[in-house]
């Protein structure tokens, strides 16, 4: 990546470091199989014929991580690769693409992404040379330009300069308004746009062949979910999820897949305690500052940086329902 470049704590070996991890037989394999100009590449966990997911580490951002904290993933059709996410920043888009490149040499001819956070689209640039089409959720592109600059200023303290360095926000050039399909050669996927659920510009992909819904942030596992929408958007988006035929779900955060759609399960449970206990804060005419102390607490020990994001989602909730 910058072998020039002389620092304590290279990009290039922290992503060593966050990416060589055991990660089955047949990712080291893949590893082995990498082309030696590319960049090393993430170890992929290969979830139903023809799709290959890297699950990210249930974490925040940082330069140790290289951003690698969002689930992402590629699609292999018989003519075609559709990439879903591109990782936290560039380097970790170099490495995805480099791990697609030890499965195929097929074109990438989708990059998709699931929506807006950074570390799920910091990553596009380093697709540009592939010339694939960008494709989003419609609302994608004005969330991007309202918040992309912002994206870059909060988490250049988190990645360090070097990897903040070369991330460029990539807008989607292919919209998605309410449902698309996509021929891979032979294999079609379908991507639906939501109603506001996790942010305004939630996606998903669902790969027909093999029954394999890629959600992105719609579904969390372990890591508690981060409001940035609407709770109330989410749990009807729940429901509707759960009726999507599919067998197996890559969550945006958590394992690299889990079934379906028993994947749901937690986040409902995590959603309904919230509201429950920020309506009857509401109810009984608590300021916010209290309700952020009593809100769902039961949900504690159920997940992974539940410090970091339960009382934005508090507010979050307690600033939607307050006027229902
Ligand atoms: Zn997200």
């Amino acid at each position: 990546m910058r072998p020039s470049q002389a620092r304590p704590i290279s990009p290039c070996r922290a992503l060593a470091w966050a990416f060589l991890r055991p990660a089955g037989a047949l990712s080291a394999s893949l590893l082995l199989a990498a082309p030696a100009w590319s960049a090393e590449p993430l170890a992929l966990e290969p979830i139903a014929p023809g799709v290959f997911v890297h699950a990210g580490a249930v974490d925040l951002m940082s330069e140790a991580n290289a951003g690698a904290i969002a689930n992402v993933g590629f699609i292999v059709g018989g003519e075609a690769v559709a990439v879903v996410d591109t990782g936290g920043s560039v380097a970790e888009g170099r490495a995805l693409l480099a791990a697609i490149r030890s499965v195929t040499d097929l074109p990438v001819r989708y990059v998709i992404n699931t929506h807006m956070h950074p570390d799920h689209v910091f990553g596009n640039a380093a697709f540009e040379e592939e010339r694939p089409q960008f494709v989003g959720h419609a609302k994608l592109p004005r969330a991007l330009s309202a918040r992309g600059e912002h994206y870059l200023r909060a988490n250049a303290a988190l990645l360090g300069p070097d990897l903040t360095a070369e991330i460029r926000i990539v807008p989607p050039d292919l919209l998605v308004e309410d449902r698309t399909e996509l021929d891979l050669g032979g294999r079609v996927i379908e991507l639906r746009a939501w109603p506001t659920a996790h942010t305004d510009n939630d996606l998903t992909v669902l790969d027909r062949t093999t029954g394999t819904l890629f959600a992105g942030d719609l579904v969390f596992l372990q890591h508690v979910p981060s409001i940035d929408g609407s709770i109330k958007g989410w749990l009807s988006a729940v429901d509707e999820l759960a009726a999507v035929p599919a067998a197996r779900v890559v969550p945006g955060h958590g394992p690299a897949s889990a079934p379906w759609p028993a994947a749901l399960d937690d986040e409902r449970r995590y959603f309904e305690a919230v509201a429950r206990d920020v309506r009857a804060a509401i109810a009984a005419g608590s300021t916010l500052q209290s309700a952020l102390g009593a809100g769902a607490e039961e949900e504690r020990p159920r997940w992974e940086l539940f410090g970091a994001f339960h009382a934005r989602n508090v507010t979050a909730a307690f600033a939607e329902l307050e006027w229902e």
